[in-house]
């Protein structure tokens, strides 16, 4: 990989800025955010995030042998920029380094040549961001979000990467607040927009669930001209997306109008097991079967959206086959675990709101042997503000209509959880209510051979602390 150099006068005119001190022409090898792991090649870029403000380190960089920086010009008057001046430091002042570090991201990708599709939605951006890459891997040479960096500094740190070998660049967009999706999209002008699904994740701070809908609708409003939306079918929020909208629209899904589908979805055609689930791919007009090493029928959808952006970028059915069939599980994301004593642990701690409890746990049902027990253990999901209450109990209800053995609840709203249960008729002697480690200790008096177990919880409830016990001394 040969990431583009960065010359002083292309960050002043592509970030907006002015230059304090040093010269012009001077030339880094890439920009950073973050003065720990910082090269004396690099460029810093002061950034106010929500734990840290960078400028708080721009000294340390410095000190490290950096000899270029951008920071925010309220906070001039707080840094040496005279001493820097004199050691022939370039320093570039702008109104808001975060935007500026994404109008840097744009002016990489316009330099490169890479075409870019972007994911968004309420639930399987990152799954299907990893299903998308590892097909149009298959044909190009691909730039894919790492990890999870899919806000404001995320994106344009991914973008950073491009070189002039790129082709394409598959990107996850998140968001929390209206306009987010908006920027980010103005960022990184998407050819092709998906949106796997729309769901209250992010309700709380919403508001409605046509305010985030209209959030995720930003998506298809910054596609470039020409450009392709991805909608799921089976979604009516998509579907309302839709309407009017001045782009070819591809569908994917199990109704009618979708394109790119999964029509043998049928309870008797689908295979679910522990080694995952297969489907038959209907694209367009030709057809192929895909065994996906993934659990949960959800997945289908995600790797539906992957196939539908793969086929627009003309891709053959045979090649979206092989980039399906090499996609392993995302970590904490219905990650399958056996243990040394035979419980079998489903991981899927990475995060959870409304939508993907419900999935997962439908999912945990359907993968239920007969005369095993399944033990559910659940944390709280945040960010569901006035809706928190009642989206608890209905996780309860749903937990206990699936028949589950037993119920694990842990957090604030963990009562509501259990009083769901009880409501759907969950005898409470199988109901247990503590905090994690209360959990942990119970699971150790109860947990037999051959128990399945699902953990899941909101990212701040780190329920991995249950699965990394578990696997301790079980
Ligand atoms: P985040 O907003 O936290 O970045 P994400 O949208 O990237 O999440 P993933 O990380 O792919 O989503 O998956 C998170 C969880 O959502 C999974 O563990 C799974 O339970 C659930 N999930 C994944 N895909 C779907 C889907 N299509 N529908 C419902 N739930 C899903
Ligand atoms: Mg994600």
């Amino acid at each position: 990989m040969k990431p583009f150099k960065w010359k002083v006068s292309e960050i002043l005119k592509a970030a907006d800025g002015e230059l304090l001190c040093g010269d012009s022409e001077m030339v880094f090898l890439k920009i950073s955010i973050d003065s720990r792991n910082i090269e004396s090649k690099d460029f810093f870029a002061a950034i106010k995030g929500h734990n840290h403000d960078g400028h708080k380190f721009a000294e340390d960089a410095v000190k490290k042998g950096i000899r270029g920086l951008m920071i925010n010009r309220d906070k001039v008057n707080e840094l040496p920029w005279e001493q820097w001046k004199n050691a022939g430091i370039a320093c570039i002042v702008v109104k808001d380094t975060i935007h500026a570090l994404g109008s840097l991201g744009r002016f990489n990708l316009n330099r490169s040549s890479a075409r870019t599709a972007a994911i968004t939605g309420s639930n399987g951006k990152t799954t299907t961001r990893v299903m998308c890459s590892a097909i149009v891997e298959q044909r190009f040479n691909t730039l894919s979000t790492y990890g999870n960096y899919n806000n404001e500094i995320g994106l344009p740190l991914t973008l950073f990467n491009l070189g002039p070998e790129h082709e394409w660049a598959v990107l996850e967009l998140g968001m929390n607040h209206a306009g987010e999706i908006k920027r980010l999209a103005d960022i990184c002008q998407p050819e092709i927009g998906i949106i796997t699904n729309i769901g209250p994740a992010h309700i709380g701070e919403l508001g409605s669930m046509d305010a985030v809908m209209y959030a995720k609708g930003e998506l298809l409003q910054g596609l470039k001209p020409g450009g392709t939306a991805v909608l799921n079918a089976d979604d009516p929020r998509t579907l309302k997306l839709a309407e009017n909208l001045p782009h070819p629209v591809v569908f994917f899904g199990l109704s009618d109008k979708a394109g790119i589908k999964a029509d043998c979805i049928k309870e008797h055609q689908v295979k679910e097991s522990l080694a995952g689930v297969s489907f038959n791919l209907n694209l367009n007009k030709d057809q192929v079967q895909v065994n996906l090493r993934a659990q949960g029928r959800f997945m289908i959808s995600n790797a539906l959206a992957a196939a539908a952006a793969g086929s627009i970028m003309g891709i053959s059915i045979q090649d979206i086959k092989a980039g399906l069939e090499s996609f392993k599980p995302v970590k904490g994301r219905m990650n399958i675990l056996k243990t040394q004593k035979g419980i079998i642990l489903i991981d899927d701690t990475y995060n959870a709101n409304p939508e993907s409890m419900k999935s997962a746990i439908t999912a945990f049902h359907k993968l239920k042997q007969d005369g095993k027990r399944n033990i559910l253990v659940i944390g709280d999901m945040f960010e569901l503000g006035e809706h928190a209450e009642s989206m608890h109990k209905e996780i309860g209800e749903e937990a206990a209509k699936t028949g589950v053995s037993k119920l694990f609840v842990s957090g604030s709203f963990s009562g509501y959880v259990a009083q769901g249960a009880i409501k759907n008729h969950m005898d409470s002697k199988d109901i247990f209510q503590g905090s994690v480690q209360d959990i942990i200790q119970e699971l150790k008096n109860i947990l037999l051979p051959n128990d399945q177990v699902l953990v899941k919880g909101s990212r701040g409830m780190a329920m991995e602390r249950v699965v990394n016990s578990i696997r301790e001394w079980a």
